[in-house]
């Protein structure tokens, strides 16, 4: 029986950034948004039960299902949430982004804390018209006598009322999906996409193909009537798509090694072990949960391409926020849920905002303190890691002041006197034969022949070969008083001359019109001294402030 027909009222406020992100957004969000107000519709449901508002029936199995069918053009969510009186789907459905969740959230802020709810980080419900061109709700409430309601529009703005045959508690969306959206119906790309938003989702989720089982259908009936014998299967078990215990939920208490190196693999495909990881797990000023991970670094000579994912309880929302995520950070992998995002704000917004501050703030910290950890407890491990983290480091203390702050103690160089050293460390070491300053190899092997020198002369310099230690060495320069770093050619010392050699002054000119005339240049500036070292006939020196300003320009 027909109850109602209208037009939609739209919020005119609420409107025009929909239709923006309309414009904007991919296309598969439209089945994030569904799917969530399946799950939000079960979140509600058992959030009744708990406070006594509600009665499950026994076996009780909360679940999602949605069910592609290529044959008749339809996709189906179906959930066994709390569902919709008549009253309503009025009120939510038919007032264009009018949020039932705000409104829930309202109703029962004192009674509970509000997790879980998902809602309200898209467009909601009416993304189905962008692959619809009809929509359908059959919505059966839990509450006692309600009636099941069905919901009908084509387009939008024009809906109709009429009594549903929907007979158990919850809600089933069907859309009758336009021509141009038909790739839907593929269970590939429906499996695709939602593994990608739903992975964890906390309720199982179910995917089906309806076309295939009309086909086996088919053939089973085909096959009965041919006579054929056919052994007796048992039919499969369906399995979810989801993980509903994401590790990052977890006690980091109740997970091993092996689990973390797992989702790892699993979440990122990335079949190298990552080299340790930080679990965040935090409660209170506000909810962040997620699991950082330092990988390997796949080439020496590049820096890593990380991968931070951030979800919405549970709901994957996109990668590589920089909004969100400090960028120095970007260069790891990992994810991070943090329910207490602002999510229906735009993102230039979310710069500005002070919880967005508070995390990046902490997830640096959190870093930070993890280095210092290994730093301090086993130096071995965190030698061997050095070559991997280096990068990463260096560029978080050049972007955040605050990152270098934590973490200067724990800066350390290769030395080429083996192993590895802390600023300080060198300092002192070498502190006789000279103060304040650092020499360093760019080049192992172009400089080989200085790192000789050094090492016949008991000298250390450090190696700083990456593309990003020029900058490191300006940005430890400008905050160690005095400090200085200087390439290993920039000079040679005294104690590698040998002393007293007088050597003629005929021998001295030759030389000097020799070299001059050789690389043709008058201005050639030329020492000759005896090196203890016979076997090295002459060095080519390149003062560090010549060079630095030479590469400067280069850049
Ligand atoms: P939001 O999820 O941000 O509230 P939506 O447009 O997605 O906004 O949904 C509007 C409202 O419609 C929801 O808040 C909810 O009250 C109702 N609703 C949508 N889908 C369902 C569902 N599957 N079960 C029960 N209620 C639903
Ligand atoms: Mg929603």
């Amino acid at each position: 029986m027909k109850h109602e027909s209208g037009s939609i009222s739209i919020n005119t406020e609420n409107i025009f950034p929909i239709i923006k992100k309309w414009l904007y957004s991919e296309k598969d969000i439209f089945i994030r948004e569904l799917v969530s107000n399946a799950s939000d519709a079960i979140s509600k449901m058992k959030k009744l039960d708990v406070m006594g508002e509600a009665e499950l029936p026994e076996g009780n199995k909360f679940e999602i299902k949605v069910i592609v069918n290529k044959n008749d053009k339809t996709i189906k969510v179906i959930d066994n949430g709390l569902g919709m009186t008549e009253e309503e789907v009025k009120k939510y459905i038919n007032q264009i982004a009018f949020s039932g969740a705000v409104d829930f959230l309202e109703k029962y802020k004192d009674k509970s804390d509000d997790g879980q709810i998902i809602g309200h980080f898209g467009l909601g419900f009416y993304s189905a018209f962008m692959v619809s061109q009809r929509v359908q709700i059959d919505t059966l409430s839990y509450q006692k006598d309600a009636a099941a309601v069905r919901w009908v529009s084509d387009g939008g703005t024009e809906f109709e009322m009429s009594d549903s045959d929907k007979s158990e508690r919850g809600t089933t969306i069907t859309l009758y999906l336009s021509d141009d959206s038909l790739e839907f119906t593929e269970e590939y790309t429906m499996r695709t996409t939602l593994e990608k938003y739903f992975a964890f989702l906390p309720y199982e989720l179910y995917l089906e193909d309806a076309a295939k089982v009309e086909e086996k259908k088919e053939e089973t009936k085909e096959e009965e009537k041919e006579g054929d014998e056919k052994e007796v299967t048992e039919p499969k078990k369906p399995e979810p798509l989801n993980d509903t215990q994401p590790l990052w939920l977890k006690n980091p208490k109740d997970c091993t090694d092996e689990d973390y190196k797992k989702f790892y693999s699993k979440v990122f495909h990335d079949f190298n072990e990552p080299l340790f990881w930080i679990h965040l797990n935090m409660d209170y000023p506000f909810n962040l949960k997620g699991i950082l991970y330092f990988p390997k670094l796949k080439h020496e000579f590049e820096t890593n391409e990380g991968q931070i994912k951030l979800y919405y309880n549970q709901v994957f929302v996109a990668d590589n926020i920089k909004e969100v995520i400090p960028e120095f950070l970007l260069l790891l992998k990992g994810v991070l849920d943090c329910p207490d995002l602002p999510l229906n704000v735009s993102r230039s917004f979310l710069q500005n905002d002070g919880y967005v501050n508070k995390i990046s703030t902490h997830i640096t910290k959190k870093v930070a303190d993890k280095l210092t950890s290994i730093f301090e407890n086993d130096r071995e491990s965190y030698n061997k890691y050095w070559d991997d983290i280096n990068p990463f480091v260096k560029y978080g203390c050049l972007r955040e002041e605050k990152f270098y702050d934590r973490v200067k103690d724990v800066l350390i160089f290769k030395s080429t006197k083996g192993g590895y050293t802390t600023l300080k460390e060198y300092l002192e070491n070498n502190k006789d034969k000279h103060e304040n300053k650092v020499f360093y190899v760019s080049d192992e092997n172009q400089q080989a022949q200085y790192i000789k020198l050094f090492n016949e002369n008991g000298m250390e310099a450090v190696i700083l070969s990456n593309m990003i230690d020029n900058h490191f060495m300006s940005l430890l320069e400008s905050k160690g008083t005095g400090l200085q770093f200087n390439r290993i050619d920039a000079d040679i010392s005294e104690s590698m001359k040998q002393e007293n050699t007088g050597i003629p002054e005929a021998d001295v000119s030759y030389l000097e019109g020799l070299f001059k005339e050789t690389v043709n240049d008058e201005k050639l500036k030329i020492q000759v001294e005896s090196l203890k070292n016979e076997t090295i006939p002459a060095v080519v020196l390149l003062s560090e402030q010549s060079r630095r300003m030479q590469e400067m320009s280069k850049m």
